[in-house]
This record gives C-alpha cells, structure tokens and sequence, in this order.
C-alpha cells in the first residue's frame, strides 16, 4: 500500500485503541511484530514496539482492532475498517 501523501510504501500493521485512562489510553497503530506477541495494548507496550499514536481521542469501550496501514513519515494511517482483527 503507498502513501497518499509522499507515495512511500506504507508499513502493514493494526490499529486501536490503548487500555487506560485519559492520559494513559490512546488512538494508536502498531507493527505486525506487536499483534503476533497478542500482550495488552498499553501505551507502554505500544511504544516499546515502535507503534505511533494520534489525537483521536482515548476510548476503549468496544476493544475493536483494524487492519492498519502506516506511514512514519507523513503519520498517515489507513485504516481498512471492514477487516477486524
Ligand atoms: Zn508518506
């Protein structure tokens, strides 16, 4: 998948939401390398695998996962929302 952006090729990974509180929960997307380890999305862990997060609020409600493409550059994400995880 390329950027819309730069035309970069786009790193395949997931998106959703952090367990946590306001300051500790997050809208974020991760490499693959972190879902194949299936641990709990906190913001530590996300970090640690080198996922990104973005100003989209903190909610974790529904816990739902998407098939997500990233790029680092641009911090563009796609998100196929008709493939949950
Ligand atoms: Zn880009």
């Amino acid at each position: 998948m390329k950027c819309p952006v730069c035309g970069k090729e786009m790193e395949k990974g997931g998106a959703g939401y952090t367990f946590g509180t306001k300051s500790t929960g997050g809208f974020f997307w991760a490499p693959e390398k972190f879902w194949e380890k299936s641990i709990m999305a906190t913001k530590g862990a996300v970090k640690k695998a080198g996922g990104k997060f973005f100003s989209l609020g903190w909610s974790v409600f529904d816990n739902e996962t998407w098939d997500a493409w990233c790029c680092r550059d641009c911090e563009m994400v796609l998100i196929d929302t008709k493939n949950k995880r």
